[in-house]
């Protein structure tokens, strides 16, 4: 035969157990810190490692790609299209350098296989659009977040 076991007046509404976990929830909203942040205007920061927004690095004005293909060949997936051109004295640059967003896995392969340092991303997250699907050379060169 199963003992029973004797309850309490306040056990039986629990009432015990709802102060308790009434007197948790107020520690926490009272003392604890807090999970949540104010955006806009507070703006959390992330590790350097993190991979946001592409960029491409230039110096006084001059893209340091010079349309060698590396990045686009070991692209995962596919999304970097770069037409090569020459300058006047025979560097290479890219006349159109692309990058579809909605391809891009954001796995930084690019950055990594870069040799000229050109090709990076950025600590920017906030990147939902409308309507831009691909980042396109002008675009590219504006972005660096604060690195
Ligand atoms: S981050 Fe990865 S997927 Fe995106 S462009 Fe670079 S290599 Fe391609
Ligand atoms: S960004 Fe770097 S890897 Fe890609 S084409 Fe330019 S120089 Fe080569």
């Amino acid at each position: 035969m199963l003992a029973q076991r004797k309850t309490g007046f306040f056990n039986k509404f629990y009432l015990v157990e709802i102060i308790k976990g009434l007197m948790i929830t107020m520690r926490n909203m009272l003392f604890a810190k807090r999970a949540t942040i104010q955006f806009p205007e507070e703006r959390r920061d992330y590790s350097e490692k993190f991979r946001g927004q592409h960029y491409i690095k230039s110096v006084n004005g001059v893209e340091n790609c010079t349309a060698c293909m590396l990045c686009p060949t070991v692209c995962p997936a596919e999304c970097i299209h770069i037409v090569a051109g020459e300058r006047e004295d025979k560097e290479k640059y890219p006349i159109k350098f692309e990058i579809d967003s909605l391809r891009c896995c954001f796995c930084g392969m690019c950055e990594e296989a870069c040799p000229k340092d050109a090709i990076k991303l950025s600590n920017i997250y906030e990147m939902s659009q409308q309507n831009r699907t691909v980042y396109e050379k002008e675009f590219l060169l504006e972005q660096r977040g604060n690195k």
